[in-house]
């Protein structure tokens, strides 16, 4: 079958072929219809420090994607059936830690992760523990393969919040700070306001609902949040871009009593005044890692299927398998939202 690989350490990837994956009795096998790209490929095709450190070669890539199940183990209950349209939960948890046991499997203490630790889905087909697998119904392959990030968001905006008439700050306005613009509207939010340097991106989080748009460098963000809102600051702010100075505006910007969901990973220490912007103030703190198995997936599939969210504006470049070079420069530039591949049908 046709993959997309990292051989060997270094820059680069390839298009081989590579045998078809072997499946156990509780997997589900399904061929790839589309699969998202995402910064973490770009990460593993340049080999920076972080690929380095994680990635053991060689390794298919891709850890978004949806499809159609071709073969289903002996060990999979009714749930799963050939010609079935799923997506997947790419983190492969043990199911036994503390976390796992506690209903935090998210966090769980020896997550593998497809397309990074262990064979992804940038090839015509993925066996997936049966586990991981979510039916899409109505919804179609190309969103199913954007659910991963999609989910990200969700978990950011809705976990431990009160939207419904709430103004939320959403910081960094790449694919899951737009998602997460509408998820906020879609959810009741009686503001949304989005910031980011890129006005590719300001463009797309206004599609997405963005009431006010905002860029760090021509505008006073944190004064611009406070006259928004009567004095007060945001009920809400979710954190995506892992920039020092966005993290310190995000705390700046939180009223006395609400909450900073971090999901951009910053590179380094942050500087915080912990005193006056966290301790006085009574923010809630929220560490966003993966998507919440499977609370998640269950209100994301409700958002998508009734309606309420229309994520394909954030869509913005397709390419086939074999143009993953031209898709990850497409990342690179910093001018696309979503990029998917065109894998199957
Ligand atoms: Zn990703
Ligand atoms: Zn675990």
């Amino acid at each position: 079958m046709r993959t997309i690989r990292k051989l060997q350490p270094g820059p680069g990837l390839e298009v081989c072929d590579a045998p078809a994956p072997t499946m156990g009795a509780a997997d589900v096998l399904i061929r790839v219809h589309h699969a998202g790209v995402c910064g973490t490929d770009l990460h593993i095709a340049q080999w920076d420090e972080w690929a380095q450190g994680r990635i053991r070669p060689p390794v298919t890539l891709g850890h978004e994607f949806a499809g159609e199940i071709v073969e289903v183990g002996e060990d999979v209950g009714d749930e799963f059936a050939p010609g079935q349209l799923v997506t997947a939960e790419g983190h492969i948890i043990c199911g036994h830690c503390r976390q796992c046991r506690t209903g935090n499997g998210h966090i769980c203490q020896r997550t593998s992760i497809i397309g990074v630790d262990r064979d992804g889905a940038f090839a015509d087909h993925i066996a997936m523990p049966a586990t991981n697998v979510m039916a899409l119904g109505e919804i179609p392959t190309t969103i199913g393969a954007i659910m991963d990030p999609m989910g990200n968001a969700f978990h950011t905006v809705l976990t431990g919040t009160e939207v419904p008439g709430s103004v939320v700050l959403v910081i960094g306005c790449g694919p899951i700070g737009c998602f997460a613009v509408g998820i906020a509207r879609a959810a009741g939010a009686s503001l949304v306001i989005g910031t980011d340097i890129n006005p590719t991106r300001l463009a797309l989080a206004r599609g997405m609902g963005a009431q006010v748009l905002l860029n760090p460098q021509h505008d006073d963000v944190v004064a611009r949040i406070l006259e928004a809102t009567g004095g007060e600051g945001a009920d809400i702010v979710c954190e995506m871009s892992g920039h020092p100075a966005a993290v310190a505006q995000a705390f700046k910007a939180v009223r006395l009593g609400g909450r900073v969901q971090l999901l951009g990973l910053p590179k380094g220490a942050v500087p915080l005044n912990l005193s006056n912007d966290v301790i006085f103030k009574g923010v809630t703190v929220y560490g966003v890692i993966g998507r919440r198995m499977y609370e998640t997936w269950h209100q994301m599939r409700t958002f998508l299927s009734s309606g309420r969210l229309d994520p394909t504006p954030v869509i913005t470049h397709r390419f086939p398998l074999e143009q993953i070079d031209e898709a990850l420069e497409a990342i690179a530039s910093g001018a696309a939202g979503k990029v998917i591949l065109e894998i199957g049908d």
